[in-house]
């Protein structure tokens, strides 16, 4: 029987790995986290952009939130967590139209009015889904068209696909998709979106983890990205680092699949065992951040249409949270050998600074103050249908555990589901 005095390895400190880290500690354990990045937070790290600490990719967070909420209440920040209604906008044919709500979409004249219908019914039909099964054996694009018919998909859809997954749109779960329409339309009070985000956003969360572990005899190594991993016969794992090596009890990692990978391949592990974590397909995210001078909508999210631009929608941070200037997000998704990633980050920030002024002609090239593009390679697992069956094993050897964002499936990524898959793994397998 394990006793609290096991030594644990943490691999990856983003919102899993510290809220693993977090949960340890309350059973009495003093874990160790190793980290890549100079920086705690994973996806969900800040950066100082211009003078203003903000994430490097946008964060919301939703009303069904409920794992995050838990730790907010826990941790005493729930007071930090705000709400705002907000609203969502679509691009298309060079005019922006309003979006998302019943009249937005009842009015949208560029699809026949059954198409609207339907429209408004899925997303109804979404929230009343319970059994997703049957979503877990068809595509996306094929759930989608079936009920919007082949134009109402190319308008309202297929570009979001398009510029998120390229050539894997065809491949993406129904029960992802669903899933995520479901988290956004249970985000509302009265039918109006409601969105919510942290004071100081993600950080607020990350430090006062940060300080929880420390206080509490966890260790954290930043800048120390693990190289190999070496299970152990009666469980647990030699783990060496950029500067450590050591063995370890127990081990979780939380990193990226397509990063165990490379781990276990540099550490020397059977290749019936790699098999199985080559499966994870992941795509990149190059996201350009914009400081302006004027709004660009008053929208947080923008959905876009429009072939000139590969970029499937923009985020205006601050029309959700208190900023003192105005922050938009662009995200350009894409595989990591297309040739688009290969742009500079001046090719995308221009880009994403003509779309936006294609979005709002108000706007000179004066009003454009600071701009930075952020890039993290394994930003958006490729969810494809029947998705469990490819998972690779939860514990491939005795208290060795490989975990990330896409054991939650048909959930998509969130820190709110990165922080309850984590806290349930340990509560779990750890006494
Ligand atoms: C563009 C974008 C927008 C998003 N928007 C939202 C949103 O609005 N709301 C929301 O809830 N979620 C959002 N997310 C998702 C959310 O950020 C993630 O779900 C969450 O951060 C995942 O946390 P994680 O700890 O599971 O993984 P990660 O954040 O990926 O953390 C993994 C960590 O492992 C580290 N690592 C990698 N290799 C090694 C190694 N060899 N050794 C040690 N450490 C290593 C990495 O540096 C990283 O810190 C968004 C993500 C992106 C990319």
């Amino acid at each position: 029987m394990r006793v609290k005095s096991d030594k644990v390895a943490v691999i990856g400190a983003g919102p899993m790995g510290l809220a693993i880290a977090y949960e340890l500690i309350l059973k009495g354990y003093k874990p160790e986290i190793f980290e890549a990045d100079n920086r705690l937070g994973g996806m969900a790290a800040s950066f100082n952009f211009d003078g203003l600490e903000i994430e490097r990719y946008y964060h919301f967070h939703c009303l069904n939130d409920y794992a995050f909420f838990d730790l907010l209440d826990e941790i005493g920040l729930k007071k930090e967590l705000k709400w705002k209604k907000t609203q969502m906008g679509f691009f298309y044919q060079k005019n922006l139209y309003k979006w998302g709500s019943l009249n937005s979409v009842l009015f949208f004249n560029k699809v026949s009015i059954s198409t609207r219908i339907r429209y408004l019914l899925h997303a109804l039909r979404c929230l009343t889904i319970k059994d997703w099964s049957k979503l877990d054996k068809i595509s996306a694009t094929e759930w989608l068209k079936k009920w919007l018919g082949i134009k109402g998909y190319h308008i309202l859809w297929e570009k979001l696909f398009e510029y998120k997954f390229y050539n894997f749109s065809s491949k993406i779960s129904a029960a992802w998709i669903w899933s995520r329409i479901k988290r956004l339309g249970k985000s509302r009070r009265k039918l109006v979106e409601n969105l919510g985000y942290l004071n100081n956003g993600s950080l607020e969360l990350i430090n006062k983890l940060e300080k929880i572990i420390k206080k509490n005899g966890g260790i954290i190594h930043l800048s120390n990205p693990v190289l190999c991993i070496n299970p152990l016969k009666n469980g647990g794992a030699i783990i060496k680092s950029v500067n450590k090596k050591e063995n370890y009890d127990s081990v979780i990692t939380t990193i990226p699949i397509p990063l165990v990978t490379k781990i276990f391949k540099a550490s020397g592990l059977d290749d019936s065992i790699i098999e199985s974590y080559e499966k994870t397909i992941s795509i990149a995210c190059a996201c350009v951040i914009l400081k302006t001078s004027k709004k660009v909508t008053d929208n947080f999210w923008t959905n876009i249409n429009d072939s000139r631009f590969s970029i499937p929608g923009i985020v205006e941070m601050s029309n959700l949270r208190e900023l003192n200037s105005h922050i938009i997000y662009v995200p350009f998704y894409m595989p990591e050998e297309h040739p688009n990633y290969l742009k500079s980050n001046e090719d995308l920030i221009k880009e994403a600074w003509d779309c936006i002024k294609a979005i709002n002609p108000y706007l000179e090239d004066k009003d454009l103050i600071s701009s930075c593009c952020n890039r993290y390679r394994y930003a958006q697992p490729v969810i494809s249908t029947e998705y469990k069956k490819t998972l690779p094993p939860k514990e491939p050897f005795k208290r060795l555990y490989t975990v990330d964002t896409t054991f939650y499936y048909p959930e998509d990524r969130g820190i709110s589901e990165s922080i309850g898959f984590g806290r349930d793994l340990v509560r779990q397998y750890f006494e």
